[in-house]
C-alpha cells in the first residue's frame, strides 16, 4: 500500500496530498522562515510535483530567498496559512510545512539548513546535521 501524506491550512480551504515518502524533510532557520512563521524555524517537507495534488485557492508572494534565489511562496487567501513553496532553482519541487500535516507526528526531520541564522532561543537540533547555509554544498 503506497504511503500518503496530506495536510491543510487552518481554515481547510487549501489541501494537499502527496504520494510516497518526502524526498527531503528538515528545518529551515532562515530569516524569511522566521518572519513568515513567527517562530524560530520552519519544519518543511519536499516532494516532486508529480506526486502532489493541490486543492483550493492560494495567493502567492514572489520572494528572494536568503541565498539569493527566487522562491514563490503560496498561502491561503482566507486564513493566511502557509500553503506551499516552489523554489526558482527547482521548479518541479513542492515544499510543504510539517505543521499543516493531518498527522503531524509523521514528520521525520533529517537535517537543518540556514543554521547560521538560528536565533538563540531556538537553536538547531544538536542531533541533526546542520548546514550554515541553504544546504550541504
Ligand atoms: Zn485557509
Ligand atoms: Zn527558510
Amino acid at each position: 500500500m503506497p504511503d500518503r501524506l496530506y495536510g491543510s491550512c487552518l481554515c481547510g480551504q487549501f489541501r494537499w496530498t502527496a504520494e510516497g515518502a518526502p524526498d527531503f524533510q528538515g528545518f529551515c532557520h532562515c530569516d524569511h522562515c522566521r518572519r513568515l512563521s513567527g517562530a524560530g524555524r520552519t519544519p518543511f517537507l519536499g516532494f516532486e510535483a508529480g506526486r502532489v495534488r493541490l486543492e483550493g485557492q492560494t495567493a502567492s508572494y514572489a520572494d528572494t530567498a536568503q541565498n539569493g534565489g527566487s522562491i514563490a511562496r503560496h498561502f491561503c487567501p482566507s486564513c493566511g496559512g502557509r500553503a506551499y513553496a516552489i523554489p526558482g532553482s527547482a521548479p518541479g519541487v513542492r515544499i510543504f510545512y510539517a505543521g499543516t500535516l493531518g498527522a503531524p507526528e509523521r514528520f521525520r526531520p533529517d537535517f537543518a539548513i540556514h543554521a547560521a541564522s538560528a536565533v538563540e532561543w531556538d537553536p538547531a537540533e544538536p542531533a541533526l546535521p546542520a548546514y550554515p547555509g541553504a544546504g550541504p554544498d
